[in-house]
C-alpha cells in the first residue's frame, strides 16, 4: 500500500526523522490558514498524489506571499497532474501539503528497501538527489552507495556512518545524517514498510540533514499489525476494479494489453501471460480467482475483467485441483449469459471433472472456444481477437 507524502512525513517524524514543518490542506482557505499557521515568508504548495515527478510537472510551487499560496492552491486543486510516474491519464489533485520553504544547500538521495537479491534490507544513498535515481544507477552506477544490513544485527552505527561519509558529509552533518538514517531504519522496520524513499534528502543552510520529500510503501501482509497505517489508505489513488476485486478476495492487477486472463494460482497466471506474449498479444490484466472459487466469484471476476474497455477477448485458464472444472464451467456460462458477453472467450480446463466441465460449456449454446492446452488456448484467443477487430 502507498500513502501520501504528508502522511509519510507525519509517520517518520514519530520516529525522529527530521522533516520541514508542514500542514495538509484540502481547500484554498485551508491552504491559506496552513501558511498563516506555519508563519515565515516562503511556503511551498505541494500537490499530494501517489506519484513522484511532481516538481517537473508543475505540482510543487514556491509561494512568496499568502496571496500566492491561495493562487497556487486554487490552480493545483482539481488539476489533473501528469508526471513521469502517473501515465498519460494523470492524477486528479484533491489534497495539498503546505510546507515551510527550506534553504537548500545540497540535494541527496536516501532509500531503504528490500533487496531480494541479497535478502537484506538495503540502504541506497547517492549524492545525486532530486533527480531520478534509476537514471543515476544506469548512467553513473559508481555514484550509488549500497549498504546491506544483516537482519541478525540490525542497523549498526557503522552502517549509518558509511552512508554519511559516502554522501560527503562532515562534522555535525555526519551526526545529523546518522540520526536520520537510524530513525528512518526504525520506521521502516517497525511499520513493516517495503520502501522508504527520501528524494531529495537535503542539507540545509544551517547544516541540518532533513527529508524534503518522502515516499513510503507498506507490505500489505503486515498491514493488520498497523491499523494506524491501514487507515491512511486513499482509495481515490487506486484502481476501482482492484479495490472491488480485493473486497471479493480476488487478486486483480490491471495491465495495459487487450486480453483478459482468468486463472487460478499465481504460477499459472505468469505462464498464461507469458504465452499470450509469445503468440504476439499482451495481457489486459492478471486475475487470480484463487483455490476455492464459487460460481458467484467466477461471475464477479468476469464482471471485473469486462469493466476494462481495453479487454478485447478473455482467456480462462484453470487447473482444477481442489477446484472442480464443472463448477468453473457453470460460473463461466452463468457470467457469459448474465453479461451478454460480446468479446471472444477461450476456455482451457484441466483436472478434476474436466470432461463434465467441457460438456457444460459445449451444451451451453454460448460461443465458447474450447482449448486443450496452454499453447492452443493462447493461439486461439490471439487469433479470435485479431479476427474480431
Ligand atoms: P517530486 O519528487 O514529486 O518532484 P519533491 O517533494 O521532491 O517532489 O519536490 C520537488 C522539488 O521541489 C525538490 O527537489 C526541491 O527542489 C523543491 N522543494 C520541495 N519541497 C520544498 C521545500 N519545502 N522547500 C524548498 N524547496 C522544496
Ligand atoms: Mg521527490
Amino acid at each position: 500500500m502507498n500513502i501520501h507524502e504528508y502522511q509519510a512525513k507525519s509517520l517518520l517524524t514519530k520516529f525522529g526523522v527530521a522533516v520541514p514543518r508542514g500542514v495538509p490542506a484540502f481547500t484554498v482557505d485551508e491552504a491559506e490558514a496552513a501558511a498563516k499557521q506555519l508563519g515565515g515568508s516562503i511556503w511551498v504548495v505541494k500537490a499530494q498524489i501517489h506519484a513522484g515527478g511532481r516538481g517537473k510537472a508543475g505540482g510543487v510551487k514556491i509561494a512568496k506571499s499568502l496571496a500566492e499560496v491561495r493562487d497556487y492552491a486554487k490552480a493545483l486543486l482539481g488539476m489533473t497532474l501528469v508526471t513521469k510516474q502517473t501515465g498519460p491519464q494523470g492524477r486528479l489533485v484533491r489534497r495539498l501539503y503546505i510546507e515551510e520553504g527550506v534553504d537548500i544547500r545540497r540535494e541527496l538521495y536516501l532509500g531503504l528497501l528490500v533487496d531480494r537479491g541479497t535478502s537484506r534490507v538495503t540502504i541506497i544513498a547517492s549524492t545525486e538527489g532530486g533527480t531520478e535515481i534509476e537514471e543515476v544507477a544506469a548512467k553513473t552506477p559508481e555514484k550509488i552507495i549500497k549498504v546491506p544490513v544483516d537482519p541478525a544485527t540490525g542497523l549498526m552505527p557503522h552502517h549509518a556512518r558509511h552512508v554519511a561519509y559516502g554522501l560527503g558529509l562532515d562534522g555535525d552533518q555526519v551526526k545529523s545524517c546518522v540520526k536520520f538514517v537510524t530513525a528512518a531504519w526504525r520506521a521502516f522496520n517497525e511499520l513493516d514498510a517495503s520502501i522508504v524513499e527520501i528524494n531529495p534528502l537535503v542539507v540545509t543552510g544551517k547544516g541540518d540533514v532533513i527529508a524534503l520529500d518522502a515516499k513510503m510503501n507498506f507490505d500489505d501482509n503486515g498491514l493488520f499489525r498497523h491499523p494506524e497505517v491501514a487507515a491512511l489508505r486513499d482509495e481515490n489513488e487506486e484502481d476501482p476494479a482492484e479495490i472491488e476485486a480485493g473486497k471479493h478476495g480476488l487478486n486483480y492487477i490491471k495491465l495495459d494489453g487487450s486480453i483478459g486472463c482468468m486463472v487460478n494460482g499465481a504460477g499459472l497466471a505468469m505462464a498464461t501471460m507469458d504465452i499470450i506474449k509469445l503468440y504476439g498479444s499482451s495481457p489486459a490484466n492478471f486475475l487470480d480467482v484463487g483455490g476455492g472459487a464459487t460460481k458467484e466469484r467466477v461471475t464477479i471476476a468476469f464482471k471485473i475483467i469486462l469493466s476494462d474497455p481495453n479487454v478485447k477477448g478473455i482467456l480462462v485458464n484453470i487447473f482444477g485441483g481442489i477446484m472442480r472444472c464443472d463448477i468453473i464451467a457453470e460460473g463461466v456460462v452463468a457470467a457469459a449469459r448474465e453479461l451478454a458477453l460480446k468479446v471472444p472467450l477461450v476456455v482451457r480446463l484441466e483436472g478434476t471433472n474436466v470432461e463434465l466441465g467441457k460438456k457444460i460449456l459445449a451444451e451451453s449454446g454460448l460461443k465458447v472456444l474450447s482449448a486443450d492446452n496452454l499453447a492452443d488456448a493462447a493461439e486461439k484467443i490471439v487469433r479470435a481477437v485479431k479476427e474480431a477487430a
